[in-house]
C-alpha cells in the first residue's frame, strides 16, 4: 500500500520531532493532541528546528514550508480516520497507551499498521488490545528526532513479516537507520544504556568519584559524547527511574534495583535538565 497520511498521536518531545521528520521527507502529516496549547508548541519548536535546518543550508526556505504546509494539526481523533500509517507517541503510561490504540482500532482502516514509539511498554501487550495484533509495531526514534539516526523497529510476538518489512522500509525512507530489535522490557537501548547510568549514579553515592569526574571517565577513555549523568541529566531522572523499574520488573534479576540515589533524587523533585537540578545544576 502507498503510504502518504501518517497520523502522530502525541505532540510532545517526541512527537514533534516525528512528525518534523515526516513532513521533511514528503508525507502529510495528521499531528494530534489533546489540547490546541500544546499542538501550537509543537510547532513553534518545529519551525524553529527548520529554521535551524536552513540556518546550516541543509534545507531552503522553500522546504521548510512546504514541510509546515504538510503538519495539519487537530485535537480530535477521529481526524486520524483515514491516515495510511499511525504512530503513537503520547505520554509512556500503559493506561493512556492501552486507550489509543483501541480507539484508533476502531477508527482506522483494519488494513493500517499502528506503530508506538513507546520506550519501554510492551508492544506484545498494546498489539493484544487490538484486532489487528499482526499490524501493531514499534518504532523507536531517539531525541532529537530529527537529528539521531537510529530508528529501533521492535516485533512484537504476533507482529507479521510485511508489517516489520513496512516499517523498516519506510524508516529508510525518512533517511533513518532501522535495526531490528523484539519485544522484551527496555528493547536493546535502554537494557543496555539504562543499566550503565544506574552504575554511574551507585559510584557516585558510593563516594567512588564525583559526578564530573564519572562523566570525565566516559568522554575521555570511551569517546562518548557526554558522561552518563549528564545524559542522565538530559533524559529526566523520572524517565530513568521508570524504565529502571520496568527492566526490574520485567526481567526480575535484582542487577536491575535502581539507584538508591537516582529514586531519593526523583523523590526531592531533581529530574535533572528539566526541572533545574539534576546532578548537575542547570
Ligand atoms: P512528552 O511528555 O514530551 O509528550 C507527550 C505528549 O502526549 C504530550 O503533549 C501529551 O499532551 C500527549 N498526550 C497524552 N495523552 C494523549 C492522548 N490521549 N492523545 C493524544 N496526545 C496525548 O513525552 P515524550 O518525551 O515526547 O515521549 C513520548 C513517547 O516517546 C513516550 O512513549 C516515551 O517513552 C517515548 N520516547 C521518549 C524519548 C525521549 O527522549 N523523550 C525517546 C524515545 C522514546
Amino acid at each position: 500500500m502507498d503510504i502518504r497520511r501518517i497520523g502522530v498521536v502525541g505532540a510532545g518531545t517526541m512527537g514533534n520531532g516525528i512528525a518534523h521528520v515526516f513532513a521533511g521527507n514528503g508525507y502529510e502529516v495528521i499531528l494530534c493532541d489533546v489540547q490546541q496549547s500544546f499542538l501550537d508548541r509543537a510547532l513553534a519548536t518545529i519551525t524553529k528546528n527548520l529554521d535551524r535546518e536552513v540556518a546550516k543550508n541543509k534545507i531552503i526556505a522553500a522546504d521548510k514550508a512546504a514541510a509546515l504546509a504538510r503538519i495539519h494539526p487537530v485535537t480530535e481523533r477521529g481526524q486520524l480516520a483515514d491516515c495510511d500509517f499511525v504512530i503513537e507517541a503520547a505520554t509512556e503510561k500503559f493506561a493512556t497507551k492501552t486507550e489509543i490504540f483501541r480507539d484508533l482500532d476502531r477508527l482506522v482502516r483494519p488494513e493500517i499498521i499502528l506503530a508506538s514509539n513507546t520506550s519501554s511498554i510492551s508492544i506484545t501487550k498494546l498489539a493484544a488490545v487490538t484486532k489487528r495484533p499482526d499490524k501493531v509495531i514499534g518504532m523507536h526514534f531517539f531525541n532529537p528526532v530529527p537529528v539521531m539516526k537510529l530508528v529501533e523497529v521492535i516485533r512484537g510476538l504476533a507482529t507479521s513479516q510485511e508489517t516489520f518489512e513496512t516499517v523498516r522500509d519506510l524508516s529508510v525512507k525518512l533517511q533513518k537507520t532501522p535495526v531490528e530489535v523484539n519485544d522484551a522490557p527496555g528493547f536493546v537501548s535502554n537494557r543496555v544504556l539504562m543499566p550503565l547510568l544506574n552504575e554511574a549514579m551507585y559510584a557516585v553515592m558510593e563516594g567512588v568519584a564525583t559526578p564530573e569526574a564519572v562523566d570525565e571517565v566516559f568522554k575521555l577513555g570511551m569517546a562518548h559524547p557526554m558522561g552518563p549523568l549528564t545524559l542522565a541529566d538530559f533524559i529526566g531522572l523520572d524517565v530513568c527511574l521508570d524504565i529502571m523499574r520496568v527492566l526490574q520488573a520485567g526481567l526480575g534479576d535484582p542487577k536491575y534495583r535502581p539507584c538508591p540515589l537516582l529514586i531519593k533524587m526523583v523523590d526531592a523533585g531533581w529530574l535533572g535538565r528539566k526541572s533545574g537540578r539534576g546532578f548537575y545544576k542547570y
